[in-house]
């Protein structure tokens, strides 16, 4: 016969065989910032089945006396465990050197040229390693290397050579892709970074500017050279996991027209923790369409 304990912990193995419980507290050293005392106490839920952390406010802090923060979500819970996080990989350097060879067929390039003299296109096509991709025939590779000159990532995209803008496939979907995939690297773990981060360095002291999109950083660095330009690279880049090794900057975010409300709650959460943002909000107080950005005013404002 089976005591209750027993019995309970047959039943407990029998679940996790048949998978019937999807989160568990990660108990690694990796800490969060806890939502309520904003102290990086936070421990998250880790989903088995998205094979990934739940959002920013599941989780449970663990200053036990005094938070006592703890949002669970619904479904059964595996008690606590460690996550192991795969390791990071890196892209060889003398990748991003052959990458910034044939850049005459670049369209981005070919576009920056019909506003900006060749020096000045020369001076950023260097400064960002802008790189250039065959694959679709002139597109342009943004390659995210880190403040220790690695190279995390390279986002491959295709613009028009006469608007800039980005180029869609029939199917209405932009043409994106990334060097991992277009290179087949199948046990390549990606930890993106900011584009641009290679340029942040302890000699360098200027205020830093933060955009969402790679083109806008490029153009806004010519335009305003007394910033150094970085870009999330995506709306939900504004976050702490980015923005980590720029803390002790000074720092002034410029968010894509509509995205003000959604960056400025996180600069605020963000320099609660020690960071020093400023949220520029004077596109929203334009008339300009939603997605607007800086470098598409600038653009605008030589061509009328
Ligand atoms: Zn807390």
């Amino acid at each position: 016969m089976f005591t209750n304990k027993t019995m309970n912990i047959v039943n407990i193995m029998n679940k996790i065989k048949m998978k019937q419980y999807r989160y568990f507290l990660d108990k690694s050293s990796k800490k969060f910032v806890c939502p309520k005392c904003q102290k990086r106490t936070f421990v998250k839920y880790y989903d088995f089945e998205t094979q990934g952390y739940l959002s920013d406010d599941f989780g449970r802090c663990d200053r036990e006396t005094n938070c006592r923060y703890h949002n669970s979500p619904k479904g059964l819970i595996c008690g606590a465990f460690e996550v192991k996080e795969a390791r990071q990989s890196y892209h060889d350097f003398d990748l991003v050197k052959k990458s910034c060879r044939n850049h005459k067929s670049n369209n981005l390039i070919k576009f920056l040229e019909t506003i900006f003299t060749i020096d000045e296109v020369r001076e950023v096509v260097s400064k960002y390693f802008i790189g250039t991709s065959m694959f679709w025939g002139g597109a342009t590779i943004f390659w995210q290397i880190d403040n220790e000159q690695k190279v995390r990532h390279g986002k491959v995209m295709l613009f028009n050579q006469n608007t800039g803008k980005r180029m869609k496939k029939e199917d209405g979907k932009a043409y994106i892709s990334s060097i991992r995939s277009l290179l087949k690297l199948k046990d390549f773990n990606i930890k993106q970074c900011l584009f641009g981060l290679h340029l942040v360095g302890e000699e360098n002291k200027k205020t830093i500017a933060i955009v969402e999109s790679e083109k806008t950083a490029i153009i806004m660095s010519i335009f305003k050279p007394e910033l150094i330009w970085l870009a999330t690279g995506m709306k939900s880049g504004f976050n702490f996991e980015l923005l980590k090794p720029i803390i002790k900057y000074k720092i002034v975010a410029f968010p894509d027209k509509c995205e003000y409300d959604d960056w400025l709650k996180k600069a605020i959460e963000l320099n609660n923790i020690g960071f020093k943002i400023i949220v520029n909000d004077w596109l929203e107080h334009t008339d300009f369409a939603k997605g607007t950005d800086l470098a598409d005013v600038y653009i605008n404002s030589l061509i009328d």
